[in-house]
């Protein structure tokens, strides 16, 4: 999927609701380029926001920019150098499958695994619907 549509879908499930307060955005990666490999140094602050694992948020990217990535203290070491925006891209991307809930796009969900299948519960509207994981 593009960005656009991305960005499009994530407009229609993110409605301009002021009167709920600050609507909530997705944290952009803060690292830097050393060498061939590229260092996000705020990735457990982006997991945190997100309210999800460091490690699952890390092996989605990995895989969605096939690049090997690995967690050393609070930083992630990719092995190649990566555009920050590209992996920004692929985190907003992860909050759409992972995160926000495709019912009322709030973000407060929670995930639960049944048998194969994960499970997406929303935590504002109630609403529970299965992810399409592909990780
Ligand atoms: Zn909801």
């Amino acid at each position: 999927m593009d960005y656009e549509k991305l960005l499009d879908r994530a407009k229609e499930q993110l409605p301009d609701d002021v009167d709920e307060g600050a609507r909530f955005e997705v944290p952009k990666v803060k690292g830097h380029i050393q060498g061939v490999k590229t260092v996000i140094n705020n990735w457990f602050d982006i997991a945190k926001t997100l309210d999800r694992k460091p490690e699952h948020l890390l092996k989605y990217v990995q895989k969605e920019l096939a690049t090997p990535g690995e967690i050393i203290k609070q930083s992630v070491l990719f092995g190649s150098k990566l555009p920050a925006s590209k992996i920004n891209e692929t985190i907003v991307q992860y909050a759409e499958e992972f995160v926000f809930c495709a019912s009322c796009g709030k973000p407060e969900t929670k995930l639960s695994k049944e048998g194969a299948i994960i499970m997406m519960k929303c935590q504002a509207c109630g609403a529970k619907n299965s992810v399409k994981s592909r990780i």
